[in-house]
C-alpha cells in the first residue's frame, strides 16, 4: 500500500535559498507526496511570501501545495480577506494554526486559539477547505496539563478540523499513547506524525526546548558525544528516525508528514531506507 507522505517548507527569504528550495520540491516530488505544505510567519509576516511559494511549488511540480495560516495578532477582516485570495487561487487545503508572536509583542487580534480560527474558517467558506490542524503526542508547552491540551484538540476537531499533523517526537509510545487516548475521547480524523530528521544537534536541541519536544536521553547522549563530526550526526540521525518511522508506519500511522527545513537529502535518506523513494 502507498504510503502518504506530505513535506513541509518555510517561504525563502533570499534568492540563493530560493534556488535552494527549487532544488528540495523537485527532488521531494519523485516521491509523490499527498502534498507540500508552506508555513506562515507570527503576526502575517510571511503571507504573500507564502502564497508565492504555494503557488510555484503547484506550478513546478503539478502537485498539490498547502498554504499553512496563522490567526494570533489578525483581525478577522484580514482572515477574511486571506481565504478569499486562497479561494480565488483555488486552493482547497489549509493548516490552521495559533502561531506564537515574537516575545514582546501584544495579542490584541480577533483570534486566541487555533479552534477559532477553524471555526471561523468553517462559518466563512462551509465545507471548502480542506482543514489540517496541530497535535502535541507530548503536550503543548504552554498546555495547563496533558489533558488540558487533548480537551484543546478535541476543541479543534469539533471546530471543523478535517486531519491533523503532529508536532515531532523521537518516543513512537508518546505518538501511540495520544492516538489512543484521542480514539477513546472519539476523535476519529487522521493524525498524521510530523517527522524531524536529525542533523544538527545545538539547532535540534535549542528547538526542541523552545517547542517542548523531548529528545530522549540516548539521543542526546549520542548526539552529544559526536561533537562537530557532522557526518556521524547526520548518519546516526537517519538510522534514528528511519527506525521511528518504520515503528510509526508499522503501529498504522496513516502517513508521515516531514519538516524538511527545505533540506531533501535528509528526508530523502529516511524515505530510502523505508523504501519509499522510486529506482
Ligand atoms: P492552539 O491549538 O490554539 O493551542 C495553543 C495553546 O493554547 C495550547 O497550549 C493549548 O492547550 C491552549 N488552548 C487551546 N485552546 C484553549 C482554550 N479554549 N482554553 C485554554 N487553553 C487553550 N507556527 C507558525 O507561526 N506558522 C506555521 O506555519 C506553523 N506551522 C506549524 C505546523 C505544525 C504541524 C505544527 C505542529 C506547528 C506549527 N506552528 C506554526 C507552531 C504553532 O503555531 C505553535 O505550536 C503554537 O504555539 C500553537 O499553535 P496551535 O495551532 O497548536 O494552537
Amino acid at each position: 500500500m502507498k504510503t502518504n507522505l506530505s513535506f513541509e517548507f518555510f517561504p525563502p527569504r533570499s534568492a540563493k535559498i530560493a534556488a535552494q528550495l527549487r532544488d528540495t520540491y523537485h527532488a521531494l516530488a519523485r516521491l509523490d507526496p499527498v502534498y507540500f505544505s508552506v508555513t506562515y510567519g507570527a503576526g502575517g509576516s510571511t503571507r504573500d511570501k507564502t502564497l508565492e511559494t504555494v503557488l510555484e511549488i503547484r506550478r513546478e511540480t503539478g502537485l498539490e501545495a498547502v498554504p499553512h495560516l496563522s490567526c494570533i495578532g489578525s483581525s478577522q477582516e484580514e482572515i477574511r480577506r486571506i481565504l478569499a485570495q486562497y479561494r480565488e487561487n483555488g486552493i482547497r487545503r489549509i493548516v490552521a494554526l495559533r502561531g506564537d508572536l515574537p516575545s514582546g509583542m501584544r495579542a490584541d487580534g480577533d483570534f486566541r486559539y487555533a479552534s477559532e480560527l477553524v471555526k471561523f474558517v468553517r462559518a466563512e467558506t462551509g465545507d471548502y477547505f480542506h482543514i489540517e490542524v496541530a497535535a502535541y503526542p507530548e503536550a503543548h508547552p504552554q498546555a495547563a496539563s496533558y489533558k488540558a491540551d487533548l480537551r484543546a484538540f478535541q476543541r479543534k476537531v469539533e471546530a471543523g478540523a478535517d486531519g491533523a499533523i503532529t508536532q515531532y517526537f523521537y518516543n513512537p509510545d508518546a505518538y501511540f499513547y495520544f492516538l489512543e487516548d484521542c480514539r477513546r475521547e472519539g476523535i476519529e480524523i487522521p493524525i498524521v506524525p510530523g517527522i524531524m530528521p536529525i542533523t544538527n544537534y545545538q539547532q535540534l536541541a535549542r528547538f526542541s526546548d523552545l517547542c517542548g519536544a523531548e529528545i530522549p536521553r540516548w539521543i542526546r547522549k549520542q548526539l552529544e558525544s559526536f561533537g562537530d563530526d557532522l557526518e556521524s550526526i547526520r548518519a546516526f540521525g537517519v538510522d534514528v528516525v528511519t527506525g521511528l518511522c518504520d515503528k510509526l508506519l508499522q503501529g498504522g500511522a496513516p502517513g508521515l508528514h516531514f519538516y524538511t527545513l527545505n533540506r531533501a537529502e535528509p528526508t530523502l535518506a529516511i524515505c530510502r531506507n523505508l523504501d519509499l523513494v522510486p529506482r
